[in-house]
């Protein structure tokens, strides 16, 4: 053999190509009004790369041009800003009890969303579902002009990390499905990036992708609804990663064991998280009948004790929780959402009380994780999935 091996150029440009794309469009996103002077300065690269992507990002429609600014002593160039008026992305969320539909812009503002209180049955008969009301979402008169990027669909379970396979959704009774198979041949006006993911990793990614302000090094969105999961996000701020694991596991903490020999779980073992805090374990314990929501069945009885006991002890859970991710990922910010934040206090009190009063039992951490409770996640991880929509296409060649 002689010489020395060559690096893979081909691969390294591409990945260095998509790196400065996705680091000017978030530049751009951060400081809208920015001229591409500004934006060598602030990203470190050549004002000729700049150049060359920027005109790519205008021709794209990402990115539009406003009026002449001066910048840094040198001549005055034009300040850019996102294209918001040109594109739309598309996000389903099919939960447990209910399917969620967002068409949102670039920067994830919601142009249209759509509620449907309606469980999903058969994947097939789901897939038919969701299929008619895309479809009635895009001849809306607010999005019927713009040019659709992709749908990101999300399940409640884990998927596959290398194709889009749900492996399991214990709370639908759906194994190895491979969801899109069914929903693509409905939709086939839809011909951009279509992608499949856990309602919780989406979730996850679109809090981080359109973090306000400057995002953190990683982040993990705890998702407390009828089921417990989670998905962790790090990143530089420009390419953030989903982290998967071998199977698509990471993250199902639900199915963590908080109390060995405890109840048996969905998932065949015992003491798992879910059966102490979860949508399915408080409805079982306080017996809410099937075709009521545990929030509107809790509310006007959260003075009776027996309800502020369960709540207490699965808020308890939930602490123990926080505490295990602390120790386990020590993320700077744990966002949490899901359809049991509606509970308010009577179920967060004592899960942020336990978390404050563990959590600098190892280390000092005080200050140092930020958890943030969101009053209204019923769109979080459908708007997630179109923002890995979003992710998808400003990484594709
Ligand atoms: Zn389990």
């Amino acid at each position: 053999m002689t010489g020395t091996p060559r690096p893979h150029h081909g691969g390294n440009l591409s990945f260095l190509k998509r790196h400065n794309r996705s680091a000017i469009l978030e530049t751009v996103r951060r400081s809208p009004g920015v001229t591409r002077a500004d934006i060598a300065v602030l990203t470190g690269l050549t004002k000729a790369t700049v150049g060359a992507i920027v005109q790519d990002l205008l021709h794209r429609e990402w990115l539009r041009e406003g009026e002449l600014r001066q910048s840094g002593g040198g001549r005055p160039g034009r300040s850019l800003h996102p294209d918001a008026s040109r594109h739309v992305l598309l996000g389903v969320d099919a939960g447990v009890k209910s399917l969620r539909l967002i068409a949102c812009t670039l920067a994830g503002e919601p142009l249209l969303q759509r509620h449907l209180e309606q469980a999903p049955t058969t994947p097939e008969e789901t897939a038919g579902v969701l299929a008619a009301r895309i479809r009635e979402m895009l001849a809306d008169e607010t999005i019927r002009h713009r040019h659709c990027l992709g749908l990101g669909v999300t399940l409640p379970g884990p998927v596959a990390p290398d194709q889009p396979l749900l492996r399991l959704a214990p709370n639908l009774g759906w194994r190895d499905i491979p969801f899109l198979e069914l929903l693509k041949p409905l939709l086939p006006e839809i011909t951009g990036h279509w992608l499949l993911d856990n309602e919780a990793n989406a979730a996850a990614f679109g809090e981080y992708y359109f973090h306000p302000g400057v995002p953190p090094e990683s982040l993990v969105y705890l998702s407390a609804s009828t089921g417990i999961g989670s998905g962790l996000v790090a990143g530089d701020g420009q390419m953030p990663t989903v982290v998967r694991g071998r199977g698509g596991l990471v993250g199902e903490i639900g199915h963590t064991i908080l109390q060995p020999g405890g109840l048996y779980c969905h998932c065949g073992n015992r003491g798992c998280v879910e059966t102490l805090v979860s949508g399915w374990a408080i409805r079982a314990a306080l017996n809410i009948p099937p075709e009521q929501g545990v929030t509107e069945a809790l509310w006007p009885r959260l003075s009776e004790p027996e309800v502020a006991l369960t709540l207490r002890r699965a808020g308890e859970a939930l602490g123990m929780l926080l505490l295990n991710l602390h120790h386990t990922l020590n993320p700077p910010e744990i966002v949490i959402g899901g359809s049991l934040t509606g509970l308010g206090d009577a179920l967060l009190v004592p899960a942020l009380d336990y978390f404050e009063r563990h959590r600098s039992g190892l280390l000092n951490t005080d200050g140092q994780v930020a958890i943030r409770v969101l009053d209204d996640s019923t769109f979080t991880a459908a708007r997630g999935a179109a923002a890995e929509v979003m992710a998808r296409a400003v990484g594709a060649p």
